[in-house]
């Protein structure tokens, strides 16, 4: 944007580890275009709240490996509502701030998407475990979830082998089940259950069972949060059937576990890309779009777009698990 000279950052939504490396990445590509650049704490609430401060380079030190937020995130129902809105706007106005930069996920990017409607320049940088953002491969955050997700598994099998049980592990993943695809192929699963796919408990209990008769000593199956089969209704349909079954059952919820600790090196590479491109992004006059990797490249695409829209998990990646659980 011609004349940009200060602008805001925010973290909004569910926390994503490489967060942090996103916003050390705004700061410091603002801060070497000699921009001011303004943190906004706790998400949307802190613009209606004025939790305003400014950013110099040392302050982002120190940041890039911790997970979390160090802005702090917040749902923000007002900011769903015009008036919250025009609230929000006014304080950036007040304080000179140009343009700002909104590191979350689908939720966060709709209020991006409607701030910059009403006429505030925005970025978007997606971050969302559950790498649900349309205009992007994969979000910030995935990474280290699929892979805190992964280390759960592989310990669930070694004493499931040792006992000759099943495990069922439920992953987070309301919408999407990006999470529960990709590691439960890297885990070996016999079974993996998605929001995007049906799969009922008797079709899980059976291909349990089935792996079973296959000589299998011990059998996984990993089940995103959202899925239609969920872990209740799974352990129900075990009580009533355990013995035709086979297998004993156990549940593992990993929970907000799946968020939590240090990003991956690939999560904080991604952010620190697509941190610093959306500082380009706003240099070049643009603004009111999502940056986002796709095919390896930087892209953006208009706010407008995405709004409304969900990326769903490649289902049929579901058939590739399936062959490599005979
Ligand atoms: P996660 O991936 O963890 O769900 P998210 O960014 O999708 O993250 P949400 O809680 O859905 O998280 O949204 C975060 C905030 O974005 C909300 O508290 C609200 O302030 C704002 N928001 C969500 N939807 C809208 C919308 N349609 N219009 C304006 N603002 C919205």
């Amino acid at each position: 944007m011609p004349g940009l000279k200060k602008i805001a950052v925010l973290t909004s939504g569910g926390d994503a580890p490489g967060m942090n490396a996103a916003v050390r990445a705004v700061t410091r590509g603002a801060l070497a275009r000699s921009w001011e650049v303004f943190a906004v704490r706790n998400g949307f609430a802190g613009l209606l709240g004025n939790e305003f401060a400014q950013l110099a380079a040392r302050d982002v030190g120190g940041i890039i490996q911790a997970g979390g937020t160090v802005l702090g995130s917040a749902r923000c129902p007002e900011f769903a509502e015009v008036g919250g809105r025009a609230a929000a706007m006014a304080n950036l106005r007040a304080r000179g701030i140009d343009a700002l930069v909104v590191i979350g996920g689908n939720g966060s990017q709709a209020g991006s998407a409607s701030l910059s409607r009403e006429g505030f320049a925005v970025v978007g940088v997606p971050s969302t475990i559950d790498n649900d953002l349309y205009g992007n491969d994969v979000s910030i955050g995935c990474d280290t979830a699929i892979n805190i997700t992964l280390e759960a598994i592989d310990r669930l099998r070694t004493t499931a082998s040792s006992h000759q049980r099943a495990f069922a592990v439920e992953t987070m993943g309301r919408n999407c089940g990006y999470i529960a695809l990709m590691a439960g192929i890297a885990g070996g699963a016999e079974v993996i259950a998605l929001p995007e796919h049906e799969l009922k408990p008797a079709d899980v209990a059976a291909r349990l069972s089935a792996a079973r008769e296959r000589g299998k000593t011990h059998a996984l199956a990993v089940i995103a949060e959202g899925a239609k089969c969920g872990v209740h209704e799974l352990m129900e349909y075990y009580g009533a059937h355990r013995r035709s079954i086979g297998f004993d059952l156990r549940v593992t919820r990993l929970g907000h576990v799946v968020r939590g600790g240090t990003p991956t090196a690939a999560d904080r590479v991604l952010a620190t890309r697509l941190g610093a491109a959306a500082v380009e992004t706003l240099a070049s006059g643009k603004h009111s779009v999502l940056v986002g990797m796709v095919k390896g490249e930087i892209v953006t695409t208009p706010l407008s777009e995405i709004d409304g829209r969900m990326r769903p998990a490649d289902a049929t990646l579901l058939e590739l698990a399936r062959v490599m659980a005979i």
